[in-house]
């Protein structure tokens, strides 16, 4: 395998089915010296990370070579219809309990339309103020914000296709009146066992019209989509403290939060991460070792007037549009440090000679993160896009950045040696042929017409399902996520919290690992507690004191990292 190595064969990317995709993401790859994909009609396989907006069909994954990567995982999108979500949360609660409390009551339409309809009615005979109640009403298979209205009584209800009902949160968190959601970037690079890294920056999405209860009907007070709100009358105006448009930096709503709630406002990010932890949690089980496949999730959190965290839904394509500078600010960052993250290589080409497209601040990409319009990248000035693109790249250095510690005593078998100096990518021929090792064993969803391999299901318990979940760790280009580093650019681990010293896989059940972040949360608060009633600083000057305090009362290693956007 060694000596077929071609040092001199660029990176190659696909999008979609079509080649289109989102601008930045074009731009990125490109920063990268990586080459777009051209085989598309031919179906041709040779090409190193495929990039789709939806979930890829089964067999793709089966026939996935050491140096190819896809950005889903099987089964890794439960979590992202609004119905299954609900679902794994409640079940989740029912065996967990009210550490599962981040998730409004939530019905399911039509089957549950009795239980809503008796809900209601029991709320209308209590004497607590609670008859009044605001729901919301999102049909399950739609997203931006569409076909989502707000009501008090069931007669109000427009009922049409699959839908869940939730309360509403009435009272959520404002900044200058306006109500606001928090856009968080979550990427899992394996479930079995369960690890996840989210990003430190992020974005605040403000609704642009001021929030009130007195009006439930118009949209721009009460959703925060970005897709609607850019269109609504006020978007361009400087709002209030808000400024033009509608988002903000993580950092920015920091700075806004910190002077008022001092400590309270950094352990709502310790909330944050564990909501976020637990949710993925919720789908884990469910979810087979896949090797060379990761999700990039796009969490969308509502805090409260009192800076409780409550998941709204979670985005399997998370918007990489450039609507606007906050966009650019935190995407473009945070897509190559994903890749730095994955270990995939940053080839230094030398950009004016390799320049994408530019990034289009008003693209058409809409919210789920789909172009509108197939864009392939368009030549860069001065030179015939053909020529561009059929061109190899120039290669003179690659540098493949494994997140991974050498410092623990990894035990690096031959056969990851061998698959780290594997070729870029295999030939159709081979991958139809291909019967080795290591393929067999991170082969995880198998094709409709073939019988399902179920191993997996065994847990930890049998050799060969241990067998599978080791291998699916150890991924092509190197990188152990059993043993990946805590943080990797603004990527911070958020779980696991630490790794195993020994070289083992880590065995955990869900209840372990339920218990772990409940530890951590309760240290979080002890944490905030006590940087209350010393009086610390109002500002990100405490950060630093507050980790080392956290770090302290969990009693982990430097492998630790506290989650926190920057300030
Ligand atoms: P979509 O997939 O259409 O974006 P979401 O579930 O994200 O659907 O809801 C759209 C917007 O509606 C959110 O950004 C948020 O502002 C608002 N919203 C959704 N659910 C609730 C809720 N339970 N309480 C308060 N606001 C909500």
């Amino acid at each position: 395998m060694a000596e077929d190595f071609d040092c001199d064969e660029p990176f190659i990317y696909r999008l979609n089915d079509n080649g289109s995709g989102p601008s930045l993401l074009i731009k990125v790859c490109a920063e990268r010296g990586w080459r777009m994909y051209q085989g598309y009609s031919s179906n041709e396989e040779r090409w190193n990370l495929w990039w789709r907006s939806s979930a890829f069909p089964a067999a793709c994954y089966k026939t996935l070579g050491d140096w190819q990567f896809m950005n889903h995982i099987p089964k890794g999108g439960s979590i992202c219809r609004k119905d299954s979500l609900s679902r794994l949360l409640r079940c989740m609660r029912r065996i967990y309990g009210s550490i599962y409390d981040f998730s409004p009551p939530c019905f399911h339409l039509p089957l549950e339309y009795a239980k809503f309809v008796s809900e209601c009615s029991r709320l209308r005979r209590s004497e607590d103020g609670s008859s009044n109640v605001v729901w919301i009403h999102k049909p399950v298979a739609q997203s931006q914000g569409r076909g989502i209205f707000l009501f008090r009584s069931v007669c109000e209800m427009r009922c049409g296709s699959a839908a869940v009902v939730q309360r509403y949160i009435e009272r959520p968190l404002l900044i200058a009146g306006y109500k606001f959601d928090l856009r968080l970037y979550v990427c899992v690079p394996g479930y079995r066992p369960l690890t996840a890294y989210m990003y430190a920056e992020g974005l605040a999405r403000f609704g642009t019209d001021k929030y009130t209860l007195t009006d439930i009907h118009n949209p721009y007070r009460h959703l925060t989509n970005s897709s609607l709100n850019k269109t609504g009358p006020r978007y361009a105006e400087c709002k209030d403290r808000i400024g033009s448009g509608c988002k903000w930096t993580l950092k920015q709503v920091r700075r806004a939060l910190v002077g008022r709630w001092g400590a309270a406002e950094w352990l709502v990010w310790q909330r944050v991460r564990a909501l976020v932890s637990l949710t993925l949690l919720a789908q884990a089980a469910g979810t087979p070792p896949a090797r060379n496949c990761f999700e990039f999730y796009g969490f969308d959190v509502l805090l409260d007037d009192s800076l409780k965290p409550w998941l709204l839904e979670v985005n399997l394509s998370p918007a990489l549009a450039a609507d606007c500078e906050a966009d650019v600010i935190v995407k473009q960052p945070m897509l190559h440090e994903l890749f730095d993250l994955l270990g995939l290589p940053m080839r230094h080409t030398g950009l004016s000679y390799l320049q994408g497209p530019p990034t289009n601040i008003n693209s058409s990409e809409d919210e789920s993160g789909v172009a509108k319009v197939p864009a392939p990248a368009p030549p860069p000035p001065g030179r015939r896009g053909a020529r561009w693109r059929r061109r190899a790249v120039p290669l003179h250095c690659v540098t493949i950045q494994a997140p991974m510690t050498d410092k623990y005593n990894v035990d690096t078998t031959e056969k990851t040696k061998d698959i780290q100096v594997g070729r870029l990518y295999k030939t159709s021929s081979e991958v139809s042929t291909d019967t080795s090792d290591t393929q067999s064993s991170s082969s995880v969803a198998t094709p409709s017409s073939e019988p399902a391999d179920e191993t997996w299901r065994g847990g930890y318990a049998t050799a060969a399902s241990r067998k599978k979940m080791m291998s699916a760790c150890v991924w092509g280009n190197g990188v152990r996520w059993d043993k990946s580093t805590g943080r990797v650019g603004q990527w911070v681990k958020i779980y696991p919290h630490t790794l195993s010293n020994d070289d083992h896989l880590a065995v955990e059940d869900a209840r372990e690992s339920v218990a772990h972040i409940s530890k951590f949360i309760r240290a979080a608060r002890e944490v905030a507690r006590d940087g209350r009633a010393a009086r610390a600083p109002r500002d990100g000057s405490r950060d630093a004191g507050f980790e080392a305090a956290l770090r302290k009362k969990l009693d982990y290693g430097p492998q630790f990292q506290v989650w926190l956007p920057p300030f």
